[in-house]
């Protein structure tokens, strides 16, 4: 059974995780990147825009889609920065700026109050031409944790430098790449929707598309 899908993110880092998640789970997976045009993340959830982008990459390619939304959600701060992690400190700013405001704004936080976690949200988009219907599905994963005080490590991306996973007392870009990639937010969602693409794969072999 084979299955060849479309990535839609243009974020490299992401790629890179999913790629070494994906050939751990599903070495028969080819995954081809997307370059086609970028959809409005106008959505007001993870799920959303998640879907947003995998549905313009389906419609695009006439493949399956696969694409994230992902960020990190501050227990003190409800559900931010949440869908508005990637511009936390305004449309210009980059990781560092982000995650230098968010340490900011928890700066008399005592260790207990610090919870966070991250989120990740990957929806899979099956065009009408590959199986009767058209098919979609939404698969969520969280990794648990808190904000350090200051950022440590130099793996990873994002807000990995000040995000300490629960059980740990390192932050996750002081984790290898494949400690990373065993337990994030990330992997979890594809462990859930392994099943599903699984059953998409043999759908569309049966379909001989
Ligand atoms: P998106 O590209 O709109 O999904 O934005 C996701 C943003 O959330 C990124 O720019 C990062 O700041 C943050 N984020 C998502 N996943 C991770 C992760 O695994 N580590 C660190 N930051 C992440």
């Amino acid at each position: 059974m084979s299955l060849e899908f479309v990535l839609a993110t243009h974020n490299q880092h992401k790629v890179a995780e999913f790629q070494r998640i994906i050939g751990e789970r599903m070495p028969q997976a080819v995954v081809v990147s997307y370059d086609g045009p970028e959809p409005v993340e106008d959505g007001v959830s993870f799920a959303a825009n998640a879907l947003i982008k995998a549905r313009t990459a389906a419609a695009h390619t006439g493949r399956i889609a696969l694409a994230d939304d992902s960020g990190i959600v501050v227990d003190l701060l409800g559900e931010a920065p949440g869908i508005l992690s990637a511009r936390w400190a305004g449309h210009a700013a980059g990781d560092e700026a982000n995650r230098m405001l968010l340490l900011d704004q928890l700066s008399d936080i005592a260790r207990p109050n610090r919870g966070a976690e991250f989120r990740c949200t990957i929806a899979l988009v099956v065009p009408e031409s590959l199986i009767e219907g058209g098919s979609e599905f939404v698969a969520e994963g969280r990794w648990r944790g808190s904000l350090a005080y200051e950022p440590r490590g130099s793996h990873g991306f994002g807000y990995d430098p000040i995000f300490e996973p629960e059980g740990l007392e390192v932050t996750a870009a002081e984790l290898l790449p494949e400690e990373k990639n065993a337990r994030s937010h990330r992997a979890l969602a594809f462990v859930e929707l392994l099943p599903e693409l699984e059953r998409i794969a043999s759908l569309v072999d049966a379909a001989g598309a």
